[in-house]
């Protein structure tokens, strides 16, 4: 006769064996990655992308206009905070020619090119803060090297000024995305900055709070975590 712990740790094993043994039955191939490129493709292509991208900002912009009609408190200065990549300016093309892969090398080069094309829906939003006297900071996962050429493609397609726009540096170079920029955010909020809205493609641009309300963007082709 087992003794009663003996007994409850083969149930135990049996079990971990049925339940392992059934995950690898039922384990499914994933989608071929090369159906999955074909797949974003398509989703840009169709016109989709650009719809979805239209639908949040709409949203964003109705937000903003019931904002405007609520006073701000004295000591508070209303902003909106605007990622860059995917958010204000397009990599689409880049990022077709590369296969939607590329090493860091050959992104960064692309990015420094100064050529990305503008996000039409966040320009419009971009030019209702600016007609309402709201304060608009870029933050970007950009390096602080690439500043020239990102304030020239900005400027480009019609961003044609801001009040920062802040890039990776120092400490924050390597610091995850989110970390890097909810710290940029809290050091604008003890700066007097309301940040009323705050507008990214990726969660880490969105996480970790100090804005009072965030609108995520699609992106199918890359992960910044
Ligand atoms: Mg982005």
């Amino acid at each position: 006769m087992l003794r009663l712990p003996i007994k409850r740790a083969l149930i135990s094993a049996l079990l971990a064996n049925i339940f392992f043994t059934s995950a690898l039955c039922f384990a499914k191939e994933p989608v071929n990655l090369a159906i999955s490129k074909q797949q974003v493709v398509r989703y840009h292509d169709s016109g989709e992308y650009d719809k979805d991208i239209k639908n949040v900002v709409n949203d964003a912009m109705r937000y903003l206009k019931i904002r405007m009609t609520r006073p701000f408190p004295q000591d508070k200065k209303p902003a909106i905070v605007l990622d860059i990549d995917e958010t204000s300016l397009s990599n689409y093309a880049d990022m077709k020619r590369l296969d939607f892969g590329g090493t860091i090398q050959e992104i960064r080069a692309d990015e420094d090119k100064g050529e990305d094309p503008v996000i039409k829906p966040t320009l419009k939003l971009y030019r209702f803060a600016k007609d309402n006297h709201i304060t608009v900071f870029f933050i970007t996962g950009r390096f602080e090297e690439e500043r020239g050429t990102t304030e020239n493609n900005l400027r480009k397609v019609g961003y044609d000024s801001w009040e920062k726009l802040i890039l990776r540096d120092g400490e924050y170079r390597t610091k995850p995305a989110a970390v890097y920029k909810t710290a940029m955010r809290k050091q604008l909020s003890e700066q007097g900055y309301d940040i009323i809205l705050n507008m990214g493609d990726q969660k880490s641009d969105l996480a970790g709070g100090y804005a009072d309300k965030t609108f995520k963007l699609p992106n199918p082709y890359y992960l910044i975590p």
